[in-house]
Formats: C-alpha cells, sequence, structure tokens
C-alpha cells in the first residue's frame, strides 16, 4: 500500500490568509484542491511538499457568477460535478460541461474541481509510477534521473498536458485569475502553459488560482472530442476542441483548433483556423482543417496507444469535433 508521507495540512478561510500561509510555507508549500492529482503523485513521491494549503474553504473560489452575456465566473474550487450539473453551464456553455463529464468517474469528479483540472501535473508512463517502479529505471530528468526515457538524447521533458478542459478553456479564450502575495493578474489561458513537462506552467508556486472567467456567448460554438481506451475513468490520450464564431452572413469569423493530450502544452493549430476562416463550415473546410491538425501534431510514445496512430485520431477527431459544429440543415 503506498501512504502519503509526513506533511503539515492547512484550511485557511480566507484568500488573504491562503496566500500569506503560502508566503511563508515558501518552495515547500503546494496547494491542494480535491487532492484527486496531488495526493497520488505525493503518495508516488513524485511531489513532495511539506505544507499542504487547501483552497477548498475559500467562499470565493467556491461561487459561480455572472451571466452568458456579460460572461461567466467560475471559482477555482467548483468541482467538476457541480459544473456537469450547472444549469446555466449546461445551456449556455454545453462544451464546457460535456468536456467536465468525460473526466474520470463520478466519484472523482466529486472531489476533483476545475481549478485543479486546469494545473494538472503533466503525464507520462515512465513517470505515473509507483517509486520503486521509478527507481528500477533509474528515476528520469522530470522527477530525481537525468536522462528522459522517452527522448533519451533530449534535455527537455516530454510528458504530456492532459487535462480534458484545458484545450477547451484555450479554444474558447477563458481568462484566469491568479492571487498572491505579491499581487494579483489575469492570463488568458493560451498564455498559461508552457512546452516543458517539467515546468508546463507559465506560474509561479505561489500563485493562487481564483477564478476561470468564460467569455460572453455571442454567436460562438466550441465542441470537444476526447480519445481513449475505456469510455469512462482514462484520461485523454488525445483531445480536440474546436471553436468558431460565425457573421450573420454564415461567414467563419474566428476559429480555434486546440489538441490537448498530445504534447507538455496544448496545440494550438493556427493552420487549421486559416483553413476556416472567411468561409462558411462545410464537408470541404472543415476536411482542409483536420488535415492541418494531422500535419501539425506530433504525439509522442509516453501514453497510451500507438503514437502513430494517435497522430491519424488527430486529424479524424478534428473532423468529429468541427462537424459537431455543423448548422443543423
Ligand atoms: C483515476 C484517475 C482518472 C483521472 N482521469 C482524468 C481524466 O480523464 N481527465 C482529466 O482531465 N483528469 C483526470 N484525472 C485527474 C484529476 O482527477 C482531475 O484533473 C481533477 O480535476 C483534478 O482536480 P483536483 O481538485 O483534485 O486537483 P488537485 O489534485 O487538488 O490539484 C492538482 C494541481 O493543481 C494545483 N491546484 C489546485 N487548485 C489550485 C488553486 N486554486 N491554485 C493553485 N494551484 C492549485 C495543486 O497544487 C496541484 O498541483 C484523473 C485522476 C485519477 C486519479
Ligand atoms: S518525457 Fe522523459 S523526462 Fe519526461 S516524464 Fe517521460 S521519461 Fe521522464
Amino acid at each position: 500500500m503506498m501512504r502519503l508521507p509526513k506533511f503539515l495540512y492547512r484550511v485557511p478561510r480566507t484568500i488573504q490568509d491562503a496566500v500569506k500561509i503560502m508566503a511563508e510555507a515558501g518552495p515547500t508549500g503546494q496547494f491542494v484542491a480535491g487532492g484527486t492529482d496531488l495526493y497520488p503523485n505525493m503518495k508516488r513521491r513524485q511531489q513532495t511538499p511539506r505544507t499542504v494549503i487547501s483552497v477548498m474553504k475559500l467562499p470565493e473560489l467556491n461561487q459561480i457568477s455572472g451571466d452568458p452575456s456579460s460572461g461567466l465566473r467560475i471559482g477555482a474550487s467548483v468541482t467538476l460535478t457541480d459544473i456537469c450539473e450547472h444549469p446555466v453551464i449546461r445551456e449556455a456553455y454545453p462544451v464546457v460541461a460535456s468536456a467536465a463529464r468525460t473526466i474520470s468517474t463520478p466519484i472523482l469528479r466529486n472531489m476533483g474541481t476545475i481549478g485543479g483540472n486546469l494545473l494538472l501535473d503533466t503525464r507520462c508512463n515512465y513517470y505515473d509510477q509507483n517509486y520503486e517502479w521509478r527507481k528500477g529505471i533509474n528515476f528520469c530528468l522530470k522527477k530525481d534521473g537525468d536522462v528522459c526515457w522517452v527522448a533519451p538524447g533530449s534535455t527537455k521533458c516530454w510528458a504530456v498536458q492532459s487535462s480534458d478542459l484545458v484545450p477547451v478553456m484555450v479554444a474558447i479564450g477563458a481568462k484566469l485569475r491568479f492571487v498572491s502575495s505579491l499581487g494579483e493578474r489575469v492570463v488568458d489561458a493560451a498564455g498559461l502553459y508552457n512546452d516543458d513537462g517539467i515546468d508546463y506552467l507559465h506560474k509561479r508556486a505561489d500563485e493562487m488560482l481564483v477564478d476561470i472567467q468564460l467569455p460572453p456567448i455571442n454567436g460562438w460554438r466550441a465542441s470537444y472530442r476526447k480519445l481513449r481506451r475505456r469510455g469512462a475513468f482514462d484520461f485523454p490520450v488525445l483531445g480536440v476542441a474546436a471553436f468558431v464564431e460565425t457573421a450573420k452572413s454564415g461567414m467563419i469569423e474566428r476559429a480555434r483548433i486546440v489538441l490537448g493530450g498530445i504534447a507538455p502544452s496544448p496545440l494550438t493549430v493556427h493552420e487549421a483556423a486559416r483553413e476556416l476562416i472567411g468561409h462558411s463550415l462545410d464537408p470541404e473546410r472543415i476536411q482542409a482543417a483536420a488535415e492541418a491538425a494531422y500535419v501539425k501534431a506530433r504525439p509522442l510514445d509516453n501514453t497510451d496507444f500507438v503514437y502513430s496512430w494517435r497522430k491519424q485520431m488527430a486529424k479524424q477527431y478534428t473532423l468529429r469535433a468541427l462537424t459537431d459544429l455543423m448548422p443543423a440543415s
């Protein structure tokens, strides 16, 4: 049985206290929400904080406010189950509810939060193992070792960004608000992720995610398609989020295709968007955009399924995600 290491557990009741405790804890402090990612990682000694600071009792992080015409604010500690069941999210932002519904199992969705999902550790077959297994291969670059077993000549870790909501938030242009003892900042979801499996977030460890701001609904639609072995439980080994905004004429004015689950950061395929902008969404344009996604997708051999097949699936899943957005005839 894997046991948690000893740590100090703090449960602040205000944001001010939470960031103060984090500032005092220094580099050995870490926030926790539902703990469905952090605690297994601690049991495997992949992450070893000495002070763990819960964000679950902070009222501001547990609220959903706003409306679809001005934009919705979702607190970082709102659980995935609450996201799936919230009537406004289901009605106005169905892509967010449906992507959340694909995450893990009902029990884990009752614990796991939107904030934890957006800040999930990157994953790799050589890393998501217990301590003894990793010791058996002399560890790897991401933790305790000096070789990358996926790309032995590489000085970079290729562990994969494996959250279902990340590609969706990047595609729809969500904004994330962080607070620390040094102040507050708001970043575009697209700017948060770094293409490095170790240093995967453009964020300091002491910054706490407070909320996620969804953009107003003004003519855009989005969809998400997820590839995994089992229809429940499994992490994505490819996720495609598609976003289009159409003018009254029916022509696409803005588009984004974002691939998750294939690289250390979500991959925005600008070439795919270019195939769509200025056209109506028809099978020919969808095919061209899917081809562009296929060209850009370069999954590595560090998750489930053969990576060359996952590359082919990038085309198929882009086709499906965009077809979901075709106007009903
Ligand atoms: C069996 C299993 C299957 C899973 N399947 C999926 C899946 O299919 N898709 C998927 O996307 N995920 C999956 N997960 C991962 C995880 O359950 C979810 O991503 C969940 O949403 C994580 O949320 P959490 O609140 O539990 O995060 P936590 O474990 O509490 O935190 C995750 C990370 O975020 C940081 N953090 C959390 N909240 C804050 C905050 N407010 N400010 C700053 N840092 C913060 C923590 O320090 C930690 O680094 C799975 C996990 C398991 C165990
Ligand atoms: S990609 Fe390489 S360095 Fe990163 S976790 Fe996997 S084996 Fe380790």
